[in-house]
């Protein structure tokens, strides 16, 4: 699996690949190091987050958010214009066409995990059925905790 996250000590974004036989989790950039314990993973899939322990994940389409906004908004003004030039029909084949588009990305794209405490990504993992999707609930606790942590340092 492909790990993305930002190093806990020097904080840039690092990028490591995990494989069966890897022990470690290092950050390119600085020295920084965890090691993978034999029960944080189950085959190639992480049960906890590798880089801070977090036993929370949620799963998300693989895919670039801004870009999906983005498409979502060109499909609205596009299918405006063609309402403002009175082409209804034009207009209702555009939403259908950008509707029909989303359709397939999300059954083509893959899944990755995402961990609620520090945000890192977890790519390129083989069973991922198991773990749920985004919760609010769950999410709010973990945006709680590190407020109280940020104010724990900056009184
Ligand atoms: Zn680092
Ligand atoms: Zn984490």
């Amino acid at each position: 699996m492909l790990i993305s996250f930002d190093c806990p000590r020097c904080l840039k974004p690092a990028h490591d690949e995990v494989t069966l036989t890897s022990h470690n989790v290092n950050c390119g950039a600085c020295q920084w190091t965890r090691s993978i314990g034999e029960s944080e993973r189950k085959g190639e899939s992480p049960v906890c987050c590798l880089v801070c322990g977090c036993g929370d994940l949620w799963r998300q389409k693989d895919f670039n958010q801004r870009l999906g906004v983005a498409i979502v908004g060109l499909g609205i003004v596009l299918s405006t214009i063609a309402v403002a030039y009175m082409m209804p029909a034009v207009a209702m084949l555009v939403l259908m066409i950008f509707g029909l588009a989303d359709w397939i990305l999300y059954a083509i794209l893959p899944d990755r995990l995402v961990c609620y405490r520090c945000h890192t990504r977890y790519r390129k993992i083989p069973t991922l059925a198991e773990v749920q999707g985004f919760d609010l609930e769950v999410n709010e606790r973990y945006r709680q905790e590190s407020i109280r942590l940020k104010n724990a340092v900056t009184p």
